[in-house]
């Protein structure tokens, strides 16, 4: 387990160094675009998105939405099926108990059919500004990985994190490890050799000692 500064300095290291800006920050968007992201790359969500808000742009529209409609401008995401369902159900519950409008509180978004905490968390940082730690399977894995975490649960993950990180920073971990993820510390095959933490992440001192035979 790294020593809690050295994690806390590997931690802003990654939030300076692997920014991520946000096109879109309006809370219908964020929230249905993260549903839609699940087990998905970005690309395929953007695509989806995209052509679902052209079509359906607010909770109201989307409430009235025929689910073979929603299901085909969705399709690029995978799942199409499912998720149609569930945004078509968060958006009617949206209309009838906050009068179309995406709540702004953790209590409140989770009581939305399918919203969990990191689906929940993303909305209050990104739309918001509101400190949370969404933990997603990258903030999981990659912390875990580094030795910042010992976890089993993402829901123990972000009690950790929240202890390590100042507030101030919790809207932008999520994005910054999302992108250190997708482009280095990938969840097969982590580009430990151009990683500037291999010094301190535990996997990638791990893998130095067995590739040079100290650890043997
Ligand atoms: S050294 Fe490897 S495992 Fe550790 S953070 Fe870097 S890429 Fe990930």
């Amino acid at each position: 387990m790294l020593d809690k500064k050295v994690a806390l300095n590997v931690l802003l290291n990654v939030i300076n160094l692997y920014p991520r800006y946000h096109e879109r920050r309006e809370p219908f968007y964020v929230l249905i675009s993260t549903v839609l992201s699940q087990r998905t790359r970005d690309a395929n969500t953007d695509e989806a998105s995209r052509a679902l808000f052209e079509k359906f742009p607010t909770a109201y529209e989307l409430s009235r939405a025929e689910k073979k409609d929603v299901e085909k401008l969705i399709k690029p995401a995978g799942m199409y099926k499912q998720k149609a369902e569930r945004i078509i159900e968060i958006a009617k519950e949206i209309v009838e108990k906050y009068k179309g409008k995406v709540p702004s509180d953790l209590k409140s978004l989770l009581t939305l059919k399918g919203v969990g905490r990191k689906t929940a968390n993303i909305v209050l940082a990104v739309s918001f500004n509101i400190p949370a730690i969404a933990v997603d399977v990258h903030v999981h894995r990659i912390t875990n990985r580094m030795g910042i975490v010992k976890t089993k649960k993402p829901e123990e993950t972000e009690v950790e994190l929240m202890k390590i990180l100042p507030k101030k920073y919790w809207t932008k971990l999520n994005g910054a490890l999302v992108n250190f993820g997708q482009q280095i510390c990938t969840p097969r095959n982590p580009k430990c050799a151009e990683c500037m933490f291999r010094e301190v992440c535990e996997y990638g001192r791990r893998n130095a000692s067995e590739v040079s035979g100290d650890g043997a």
